[in-house]
């Protein structure tokens, strides 16, 4: 072993002790010939101080720079008074060195370790391994770490058994874009890298294992907007015979206690998790991964708008539209300018413009329309938003999507102006009653709303025939602060039913059988009812970490080009593998 001790480990009771280190060199100071060095392991960083000039044994001292790797031995002395540093953890002491090693140098270095700030992420990535040195980082790593440890603690003590599925499999084209990975020994065919272990879950119920899960890492080739990776990790989950209930019930216990476990100072915002079905979920926020840690809800005005006189209002609503709106409470005494730059944030976002009501503190109103509106149309809209003096009402007029997706947003920007959004409240809701499917315009059919696997409401399966857009799903989507963290549903289990919905979906006959048939098939055999869910361990992770991006939490990850830019990754492969492959490329 190259240390007795770790650098984070030392306290008052080591005086005396003479204890050997190993670690890297975080911050080194020459005070007249007396060098001073931090030295720092994952477990923590400690003072060491040394005279090269008394003692060959010590001459390193002299060279050594950041980032060095050195061993250090030497006796543990209190420090001096004054010299106490009760930031640090090994604050009242220190190692008065009596030999030093250098076990590497290291190169001057393009990112600083010592300091959290000051790099473009670029760089950060390129020089992973020592943007990981830092102490945020491996933060972050242990909670990711800690995280999936209760979540594995837990689902054990459930009486689940972890499975691995497998990572080369077959490709699925209707969900998102595959990886695939071509197959040497059969030429012209491919795997497809999973998108979830969805179908092998649900096999595993037909096999028999009643509680799976995995920590299951997931491949999809989207298009890089937001806050993506191609790869990414999910807490899956399945379990047999269990209706929504015992699902949701199971998820909420395991979260709650992982909650109270790794981040004891963050603090639930409702216990039991408020459930709000889809449709509540849109009219009261604007979106089906609401942030309920705040008011401004949506109020919907559109009767009011009707025969207002406001032409805007009224050719909305008469093309099938919405008037809806927020009251941004205490924010009345906006300006013009203020209120502009928020009439470009839901512009971005697809609205036409904002309509507003401004409440000053003072009194009085300004407004962009009430002028075109009689006085009592004014005061019922000021009263449904339940607006006081100092209140800043906003409107948007559009189609219903529109309209949700912009106010949606706007709530939540709100909400990071008025400091509602305390990182600290961790508001977990349900989501339930999705729709079943969802018409896709362009394609010209129905859509899944969640995936192909999901069961229908058993009283709305009929409407599967004479009104799809009307049938429910048995999905349930799990959200927290304006995030979804995750989702499941109950499956379907019968061959008919799952052929039924493979249908609707215009999923012709054959197309279903040779890329389902596997599935159709273990139906037959005695598939138990099941249901499950997966959770983003990424997203939660960042969560729990406050960080502001996924990529803060995963070791390696690739950049929003969905690039390594460490290893330089993708890169072209060498004639002869593309040979032995069978490929051709076509650029
Ligand atoms: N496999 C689904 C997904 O990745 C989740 C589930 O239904 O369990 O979204």
């Amino acid at each position: 072993m190259y240390k007795t001790h770790t650098c984070g480990e030392l306290r008052s009771a080591h005086v005396g002790q003479t204890v050997t280190l190993a670690g890297w060199v975080h911050h080194f100071r020459d005070h007249g010939g007396v060098t001073f060095i931090d030295l720092r392991d994952r477990f923590g960083v400690v003072q060491v101080v040394g005279n090269p000039d008394e003692s060959d044994a010590l001459l390193p001292l002299k060279e050594a720079r950041s980032e060095w790797v050195l061993q250090i031995t030497g006796v543990v002395q209190p420090r001096i008074e004054g010299a106490v540093n009760p930031n640090l953890a090994t604050g009242e002491i220190e190692v008065a060195a009596t030999s030093v090693s250098v076990l590497n140098p290291s190169k001057a270095l393009p990112i600083l370790v010592n300091k959290e700030e000051g790099e473009d992420e670029h760089l950060r990535l390129k020089y992973r391994y020592l943007d990981l040195r830092r102490e945020r980082m491996r933060r972050n790593l242990t909670l990711r770490h800690r995280t999936t440890k209760s979540i594995r603690d837990y689902l054990d003590e459930h009486s689940f058994l972890e499975i691995e599925t497998p990572i080369l499999f077959k490709t699925t084209p209707e969900g998102a874009r595959d990886y695939l990975v071509p197959s040497r020994v059969h030429p012209g065919q491919f795997y497809a890298l999973p998108q979830s272990p969805q179908q092998l879950k649900q096999l595993l119920m037909v096999a028999g294992t009643e509680r799976y899960f995995q920590i299951a890492r997931c491949f999809r080739d989207e298009d890089q907007r937001g806050d993506r990776q191609p790869e990414f990790t999910q807490l899956d989950l399945e379990m047999s015979f269990v209706e929504r209930d015992d699902v949701m019930a199971l998820a909420e216990d395991m979260f709650t206690k992982l909650v109270a476990e790794v981040v004891p100072e963050k603090k639930l915002f409702a216990s039991p998790w408020p459930r709000l079905t889809y449709q509540e979920a849109l009219e009261r926020f604007g979106k089906d991964n609401p942030d309920i840690r705040f008011g401004l809800e949506l109020q919907n005005i559109s009767d009011l708008a009707e025969g207002s006189g406001f032409k805007v209002f009224e050719g909305t609503i008469a093309a099938g539209g919405d008037v809806r709106g927020i009251n941004a409470k205490g924010l009345g005494d906006y300006t013009r300018k203020q209120i502009e730059a928020l009439t470009a944030f839901v512009q971005e976002h697809g609205a036409k413009g904002l309509a507003y009501i401004a409440l000053p503190s003072e009194g009085g109103m300004r407004s962009s329309f009430a002028k075109f509106l009689p006085e009592e149309r004014v005061q019922a809209i000021i009263e449904r938003m339940g607006a006081e003096p100092g209140d800043l009402l906003l409107f948007v007029a559009d189609q219903p999507a529109v309209v949700f997706e912009t106010l949606g947003r706007l709530r939540v920007h709100l909400g990071d102006v008025l400091g509602l959004r305390d990182p600290n409240v961790l508001a977990f809701c349900w989501v339930i009653d999705f729709p079943f499917v969802m018409w896709n315009e362009d394609e010209q059919r129905w859509d899944p709303s969640h995936h192909l696997f999901t069961s229908p409401m058993p009283e709305d399966i009929p409407l599967l025939d004479s009104d799809p857009g009307k049938a429910r799903g048995q999905q349930y989507d799990l959200v927290m602060n304006n995030y979804e963290v995750g989702g499941g549903s109950i499956r379907i289990h019968q061959r008919d039913l799952q052929e039924k919905v493979f249908a609707l979906i215009g999923l012709d006959h054959d197309v279903a059988q040779e890329r389902f048939g596997h599935m159709l098939e273990a139906f037959e055999y005695g598939a138990p009812p099941h249901g499950g869910i997966a959770v983003g361990i990424d997203r939660l992770v960042m969560l729990l970490a406050n960080a502001p991006n996924i990529r803060e939490v995963i070791a390696f990850p690739k950049n929003q080009q969905a690039r390594d830019v460490m290893a330089d990754a993708p890169s072209p492969a060498e004639p002869k593998q593309l040979k032995e492959l069978h490929i051709k490329l076509d650029l």
